[in-house]
């Protein structure tokens, strides 16, 4: 059975429930988004056709500051999955501290096979359908799967001659030439070896002896295995939609990279055996990185995940039953709200840089999202400690709490 996103989330709060005994009116209003969007609209297509495309933005808490979240262009995309990962943004930037709340778009689309032009009027209609909800002060939406700085570039002015004002810190991961902000590009993967490296710390790893699977070669999965890289990690196995490559002794990051800009897959790169997904999540390794898609690690596979640490750079890759089955096997899980979350403290800081009209160097950046990183997995960990639970329950826990305690301020639960 397919796994409904949304409810795999409200087993993670009910869990963090259990711990915290939140006030029950309080809990009420954490259970459901505020907002749902549903829209559907018509792009001219190359051919002269008109489609009508359908999409969603739902916002589930604007309690701690305005919505923030990605757009995803995808076929799959549905309510379901627009409403778990809006939720996901909201534990999210409690997690890492920052005055924002959660939220999540998705189109359902295939960019795969949509020229540029038509994907550029597909971004510009569905901004039209949402602008009344988004907004530097309301709502701040930002990249996902299969979306990228060009189309914030569309999206933002389409927003700015709707509105007919500069606002470019209504939505984040924007061109540096339109107010984008150095190091948004790798940021969510820079926070993700943040926080492996800390972990490895934490449970005496020694990252120069480490493997590393990597499963998705996008924004996320790529940088990732980069940074690793870098830091003296052996990447071993890394994959895409069309499968997924092994080299035991190693694989060059930055060159698959290459291959695959050239290629479109990371398939085919030259000295490495060809694998499965299946294969590749299943494989001898230290470091699991799941930085695909939702849904990976079920109850099916998860028995059979050789990792000591999974590093959930994707949101929702693993389901509630493989969590059980990952926990038996005292496998580390760096939760999602936890380790992705370099990518939304990144649009956070673009989101001051464009407020304040004043731009800050890559480094800076970056010193700022390693100390928010740290001290997030410090927190989660002393949670993790204090209960004696997993290092997901603890960050919905802190999460929860800091959502709480602002529902609670407003009295918005009366
Ligand atoms: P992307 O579009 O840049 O890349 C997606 C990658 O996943 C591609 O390499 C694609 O080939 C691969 N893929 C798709 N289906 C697959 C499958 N069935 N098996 C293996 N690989 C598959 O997207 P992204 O931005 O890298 O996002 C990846 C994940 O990271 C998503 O879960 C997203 O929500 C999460 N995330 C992204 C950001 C960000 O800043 N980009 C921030 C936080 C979380």
């Amino acid at each position: 059975m397919a796994n409904n996103l949304f409810e795999s989330q409200l087993r993670q709060l009910d869990k963090a429930q259990s711990i915290l005994q939140i006030d029950k009116n309080i809990y009420e209003v954490l259970q459901h988004p505020q907002r749902v969007t549903e829209v559907s609209f018509p792009v001219k297509m190359d051919s002269g056709k008109t489609q009508n495309f359908d999409g969603y933005r739902v916002l589930h808490s604007d309690t701690r500051g305005p919505g923030k979240g990605g757009i995803r262009f995808h076929p799959d995309v549905n309510l379901a999955e627009v409403k778990a990962l809006a939720a996901w943004m909201t534990w999210k930037t409690a997690v890492v501290g920052i005055p924002m709340g959660g939220a999540k778009g998705g189109v359902i689309c295939n960019p795969k096979e949509m020229s540029s032009t038509e994907l550029e009027r597909l971004s510009r209609g569905f901004i039209k359908e949402i602008a009344p909800h988004i907004g530097v002060d309301k709502d701040i939406p930002a990249p996902d799967v299969y979306t990228t700085p060009q189309i914030m570039a569309w999206m933002l002015d389409e927003y700015e001659a709707i509105t007919n004002k500069k606002e470019p810190g209504m939505i984040t991961g924007k061109p540096i030439e339109l107010g984008g902000s150095l190091g948004r590009d790798i940021a969510t993967a820079k926070g993700g070896a943040i926080v492996v490296d800390d972990a490895c710390k934490h449970l005496g790893i020694n990252p120069k002896k480490a493997t590393v699977a990597v499963q998705g070669y996008g924004n996320a999965g790529h940088n990732m295995a980069i940074l690793l890289g870098e830091l003296g990690f052996k990447i071993i196995a890394v994959s895409d939609s069309k499968g997924g490559i092994y080299n035991k002794a190693g694989l060059d990051p930055v060159k698959v990279f290459e291959h695959k800009q050239k290629t479109k897959s990371v398939v085919g790169f030259t000295g490495a055996e060809s694998i499965s997904n299946e294969e590749l999540l299943e494989i001898e390794c230290d470091i699991l990185v799941p930085a695909a898609l939702e849904n990976q690690i079920t109850a099916e596979n998860a028995d059979k995940i050789k990792a000591k640490v999974v590093a959930e750079l994707a949101n929702g890759p693993t389901t509630p039953e493989a969590d059980e089955i990952l926990h038996k096997k005292n496998i580390f899980i760096i939760p999602d709200i936890l380790c992705n979350a370099g990518g939304v403290t990144v649009s956070y800081f673009e989101w001051i840089q464009n407020r304040i009209g004043e731009y800050w160097a890559r480094e800076e950046v970056f010193e700022k999202l390693e100390k928010r990183m740290i001290t997030a997995f410090d927190d989660v960990l002393a949670i993790c400690k204090e209960n004696k639970c997993h290092m997901r329950t603890a960050a919905f826990v802190l999460a929860m709490q800091r959502v709480a305690k602002s529902v609670a301020l407003r009295s918005c639960h009366h």
